[in-house]
């Protein structure tokens, strides 16, 4: 699957966004489990934005993303600033983590995976991939990075590609 990344946002502290999403999609420990070969192409037709929350909230509509929130939109990921350069209040691990988390989700979303049904099935275990970790992780640890049972969710292409947006 071929993406390209776009930075919309002069923040210098989002300048290394490029390279840290790539190296993300490209880790051993990410979807390449389940057997996407994301590959990063200038032409593609998946697209990865980083942009501030007024953009996001554009590039997000008809869903309603409140200046906070990142979406997957169709053949579009739009991801939130600000999250990238502080994460979220709940969000108890490293800023690169969050970071690789952001990816990690909303690609998931790109790929077909849906939130699961229960945010953290076990406290004290990480959480889902697909969990909404932003927003509370319910005593999960956090974890950017697909759980053995979401790889199994995803070698089944639950989905096509690119589906109508999911939050
Ligand atoms: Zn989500």
């Amino acid at each position: 699957m071929a993406y390209r990344l776009e930075r919309r946002t002069s923040d210098p502290a989002t300048a290394g966004f490029e390279a840290f999403a790539q190296a993300t999609l490209a880790d051993p420990r990410g979807w390449g489990r389940a057997g996407f070969r994301l590959v990063p192409r200038a032409d593609a037709r998946f697209t990865l934005v980083l942009a501030e929350g007024p953009e996001v909230d554009a590039l997000c509509l008809p869903y309603e993303t409140y200046g906070l929130y990142s979406c997957q939109n169709g053949p579009m990921v739009a991801l939130n600033a600000d999250r990238w350069r502080t994460a979220t209040p709940k969000w108890t691990g490293t800023l690169d983590d969050y970071r690789r988390y952001l990816v990690g989700h909303e690609v998931g979303h790109l790929l077909g995976l849906h939130h699961p049904r229960t945010q953290c099935p076990a406290p004290g275990r990480p959480a889902p991939l697909m969990a909404q970790q932003s927003t509370e992780l319910d005593g999960c640890l956090p974890n950017p990075w697909p759980l053995d049972n979401e790889i199994v969710v995803g070698r089944r292409r639950p989905a096509d590609l690119a589906p109508p947006y999911r939050p």
